[in-house]
């Protein structure tokens, strides 16, 4: 059987190059399954991520929520706290039950924290505390 003269035009020459390669770029199967397995484990990953971003957006919440309804007192009314002097400023509270930290003054804007911003709060607590407990940092 003789071949027969086949002709091709500019646009089907065109059309057969960009089919060619974009075949060549193809992933075969294996390398097909590789990028499947990344993506799960990359979607698994991210899942994981969200997951302890919201845990920690709920810890945070439950701190900030014991930290203002806590009393910071003992059984028999006395406080439990003791000042925090800081390098600046006039330091902070702690509260020897939770840990709450009750500083004087406003939180500083866009404050995220669990810290509690209350100058009569503090003033309170830092009467009623012995100088003896106090901790420099
Ligand atoms: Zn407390």
């Amino acid at each position: 059987m003789q071949d027969q003269p086949l002709t091709i035009t500019k646009t089907d020459l065109q059309d057969m190059m960009v089919a060619t390669i974009k075949a060549a770029r193809e992933p075969n199967s294996t390398e097909q399954r590789k990028i499947d397995a990344d993506d799960k484990e990359f979607e698994q990953a991210q899942s994981i991520r969200l997951q302890t971003a919201e845990s920690q957006k709920q810890e945070i919440a439950s701190k900030r929520f014991v930290a203002k309804t806590c009393t910071h007192r003992r059984k028999d009314g006395s406080y439990r706290v003791t000042h925090v002097q800081e390098r600046n400023g006039p330091g902070y509270m702690l509260c020897l039950w939770n840990q709450c930290k009750i500083r004087p003054g406003i939180a500083p804007e866009g404050y995220e924290g669990i810290d509690v911003y209350s100058t009569d709060k503090f003033n309170e607590l830092f009467q009623a505390n012995p100088a003896m407990g106090e901790i420099f940092v």
